[in-house]
């Protein structure tokens, strides 16, 4: 049977083992797995069709490659869009990021008191930080936002009702969805108002016996705009005390400081009980869910037994207090410096960056676009930028940036391959002019 199709048998795992080129293979990779990268190989065979000996030891070469290779990797981030969800959000600061390091490296006092010795609870290492920043009585830290908000729902609001607007039935990144995050809570959500106009009466005329709590959810990945109305924070903020319910305020993005027409979490935290809001987007942080408030509800989230289950880890927690602790005392975070980045420094860089391509015979052109903020934050605010237009085949030119070394992503713009250097750290220019070239050089060698 195995040999049907062949007229040379397939040489056996074993025998290859010890051949000098397997050999060679067995000294950078373990020996079970260069026997499953042959067996792998032969099966391929048996299918396709037999190599020559040559190719063999190359293709189980090439297989160990794949397998044992680098998968999450750093790319250099050339779209603009600062916070970008598939890139993984907002980069750290050098600081926040060895921290994080340091704290992987060895033991830490995670969860214990070094004063008293007796153990320690680890979402207070952050939550002084966090209270000062954003004047909330408490707070705590759990996976991401999209956990804060299960865990806010699933510990004050099981089995009861949440009133909330129509306008906010949101959808972030695909899986988030209010309406299945309130089924999962055991809260029974009211909608009220309409898509575009919903008013304080609407949640008043909604609240009843059962209702545990108002909830407001920031629109933050997209905008409605024209004959709208909200009911603002402060109106709700008197409702929700004089029906004796919580108003929670889930901001997604959560601005720390005055950032475009961003509401701030301290403002939010004048009003709501509860705010969240996540680690990774404005605050420039790690990925992380937020929430502060009164210490009542914090409370009450921090004992649910959901807690455990999506509590944060130690290197996130390090990460985060240094970010915190760098917002504290006013240093701006990698994340609003690419914000507020002004136009003429990016062309200065584009102009720079363009004049040494020009030197190897790459004519590109600077042209006035626009970056935007992402990450479901600030819809429809837009930040001027200079992007650099590539000569070429745009998505071929983007294709082979992506594929490079290291990876870079551009975007396409009216038909051209665009780099926006506004999302490209400092220290990367050399890193893009050189992918720049790769890429160009592959291109043009392909056509
Ligand atoms: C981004 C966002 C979320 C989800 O936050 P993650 O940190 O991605 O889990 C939830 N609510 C709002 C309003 C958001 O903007």
């Amino acid at each position: 049977m195995r040999h049907l199709r062949g007229p040379a048998p397939l040489p056996g795992v074993g025998r290859l083992l010890n051949e000098a080129g397997y050999r060679r293979l067995r000294e950078r990779y373990p020996y079970a797995l260069v026997a499953d990268a042959i067996r792998d190989q032969l099966a391929h065979e048996r299918s396709a069709g037999a190599v020559g000996d040559a190719e063999r030891v190359e293709e189980v070469g090439a297989r160990l490659a794949a397998w044992t290779g680098p998968r999450l990797r750093r790319v250099v981030n050339a779209t603009g869009v600062v916070l970008h969800t598939n890139l993984g959000r907002a980069p750290l600061s050098r600081a926040a990021a060895a921290a994080a390091a340091d704290v992987a490296a060895g033991y830490s006092n995670l969860e214990l008191d070094l004063e008293t010795g007796r153990r320690g609870d680890r979402s207070s290492l952050v939550a002084p930080l966090l209270t000062r920043l954003t004047g909330a009585e408490a707070a705590l830290v759990v996976n991401n936002n999209a956990a804060a908000v299960l865990l806010m729902l699933s510990a004050l609001a099981r089995g009861r009702e949440v009133v909330v607007s129509r306008g906010e039935q949101v959808e972030i990144g695909g899986s988030f969805r209010m309406p299945d995050v309130m089924r999962l809570s055991g809260a029974r959500m009211v909608e009220v108002g309409t898509t575009n106009r919903t008013r304080t009466a609407d949640y008043e005329a909604a609240a009843g016996d059962r209702t545990a709590a108002l909830l407001r959810v920031h629109t933050s990945n997209f905008r409605i705009t024209g004959f709208t109305e909200s009911a603002p924070l402060a109106e709700l903020a008197q409702l929700a005390h004089r029906l004796g319910v919580l108003l929670l305020d889930d901001v997604g993005s959560g601005a720390l400081e005055e950032l475009f027409d961003e509401p701030t979490v301290a403002e939010a935290v004048l009003h709501a009980d509860v705010v969240t809001f996540s680690g990774d987007k404005l605050p420039g942080g790690p990925q992380a869910g937020i929430a502060v408030g009164r210490a009542a509800p914090i409370g009450r989230m921090a004992k649910h037994p959901l807690a455990r289950a999506v509590r944060v880890d130690k290197m996130t927690l390090a990460a985060l207090e240094v970010t915190l602790r760098e917002r504290l005392l006013g240093s701006a975070s990698p994340v609003s410096r690419m914000l507020t980045s002004p136009p003429d420094e990016l062309r200065r860089r584009a102009g720079y960056l363009m004049v040494r391509l020009q030197e190897r015979g790459i004519e590109c052109e600077r042209v006035e676009g626009a970056s935007a903020v992402g990450g479901g934050s600030l819809p429809g605010h837009e930040v001027p930028t200079v992007l650099l237009a590539l000569p070429g085949p745009a998505s071929r030119l983007a294709a082979a940036l992506r594929r490079g070394e290291p990876p870079v992503l551009a975007r396409i713009e009216g038909g051209r391959c665009c780099v926006d250097l506004r999302t490209v750290l400092r220290g990367e220019d050399d890193l893009l002019q050189d992918a720049i070239e790769a890429a160009c050089a592959a291109c043009a060698t392909v056509s």
